[in-house]
């Protein structure tokens, strides 16, 4: 009888748990271990900034793996040990015979320190209720939605957050008297899409009077004076700042035997094997390189990996087929009025990514919320 241990339970870790589930036999064990009792999609907290639905809604508790056969402990992992399939939690120790890691990302701690005080990060589901006040109590003034640093979650979330908050301002008759700025570190808004997609985007958020920085880079903020300096002496006055910290590899992988020169782990690319046998890695706990960049750091990569690579864990104990990620998939970017386009293509192509931006619809935006509603009925009902 074998036992696999899945860490984490976000995208990466519920994908593969359920893929493991469907292929092992009945009496195998499937352990996910995560730090939250809780899933949610990214994009539902920007639903909830947008006042358009409570992240609550889309929240669905852990425990109902249980359900579907699936064992599941709420607790810190503190030490993976590779070679031995085995994990010091804040619950125990756990060993496994085969184990796939996908422990997310967390924030860089230079970017979080800066935060604080009437700057909140953007990202951080726990922020929610701070930031509604904020705004709440907000009747003129600006808000600047900043990028601190690359690679970070979801590139276009934080271009989707500021759209959607321009609409709500508008909605709500004050955005004659709220200014909406955003910035970003990068040249481009959307460097892994490429120039005309980065265009369109930039485009859109123009035509709402919307103020695009680009190539600006966070180096302080001082919060009594409600200033955000950036390189190159450049200043922003703003009343809230809505933060978009850079991704950093959570410390327990950083400090494993997993990673790389950079504390991530850097699995092979269509596999998800890492150089540990039976120990697979996906999600935005690992560094894909691509021709030009990395693959982003998104759901949608986290459970195509998370499928592939349980589905290769599986045959790595009981043989059967094997599969390879070929670089294909897609990011949503939800426009105001319930319209999305998606970013669609092969993130692997070379010389550069091959990915094309389909042009905004009612469809997609619907597609959209069935996608958010498929994953938690399939995974957690
Ligand atoms: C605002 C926003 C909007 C987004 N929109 C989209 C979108 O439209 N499309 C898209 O594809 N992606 C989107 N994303 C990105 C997406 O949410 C992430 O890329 C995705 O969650 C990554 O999945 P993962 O499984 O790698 O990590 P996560 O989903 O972050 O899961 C990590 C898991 O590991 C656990 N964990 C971490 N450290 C420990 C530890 N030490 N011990 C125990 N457990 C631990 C956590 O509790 C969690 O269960 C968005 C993100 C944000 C913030």
């Amino acid at each position: 009888m074998a036992h696999v241990l899945v860490l984490g339970g976000g995208f990466g870790g519920l994908a593969a748990a359920h893929e493991l589930r469907r292929r092992l036999p009945r009496g195998d064990e499937v352990t996910v271990v995560a730090m939250s009792d809780k899933f949610f999609v990214g994009f539902a907290k920007l639903w909830d900034l947008a006042g358009l639905r409570p992240l609550l809604d889309g929240t669905r508790p852990l425990e109902r793996l249980a359900n579907r056969g699936i064992n599941f402990v709420q607790a810190e992992i503190t030490g993976i040990d590779p070679a031995g399939h085995t994990v010091e939690t804040t619950a125990g120790t756990l060993t496994g015979d085969g184990m796939i890691v996908a422990l997310g990302a967390t924030y860089r701690p230079a970017n979080s320190a800066l935060l604080g005080d009437g700057a909140f990060n953007l990202y951080h589901a726990a922020a929610l209720p701070g930031i509604h006040a904020a705004l709440e109590e907000m009747t003129e003034g600006r808000v600047l939605i900043s990028i601190m640093g690359a690679p970070y979650l979801c590139p276009p979330a934080p271009f989707e957050a500021t759209l959607l908050l321009e609409e709500r301002l508008r909605k709500e008759g004050r955005r004659d008297r709220i200014d909406v700025t955003v910035s970003t570190p990068a040249p481009l808004t959307l460097p892994v899409a490429g120039p005309d997609a980065s265009r369109y985007l930039a485009d859109q958020l123009v035509e709402r009077g919307i103020t695009v920085l680009t190539e600006h880079h966070v180096e302080s903020i001082d919060h009594a004076a409600g200033v955000v300096r950036f390189d190159r002496g450049r200043t922003v006055e703003c009343d809230l700042l809505l933060a978009v910290p850079a991704a950093a590899p959570p410390p327990v992988i950083a400090a494993s035997r997993l990673a790389g020169a950079d504390g991530w782990i850097e699995p092979n690319k269509r596999t998800f094997a890492t150089s540990a046998a039976r120990v697979y890695a996906v999600g935005d706990c690992t560094l894909i390189r691509t021709a030009t960049a990395q693959l982003p750091k998104a759901g949608v990569f986290a459970e195509a990996a998370g499928r592939i690579a349980a589905t290769n864990l599986a045959a790595d104990l009981y043989g059967g087929v094997r599969l390879t990620f070929d670089g294909y998939g897609f990011c949503f970017l939800e426009l105001p009025g319930q319209q999305v386009a998606t970013v669609t293509g092969d993130f692997y192509a070379k010389p550069r990514p091959d990915v094309r931006l389909t042009p905004p619809d009612t469809a997609s935006f619907a597609a959209k919320q069935q996608w958010e509603q498929d994953r938690l009925t399939d995974w957690l009902d």
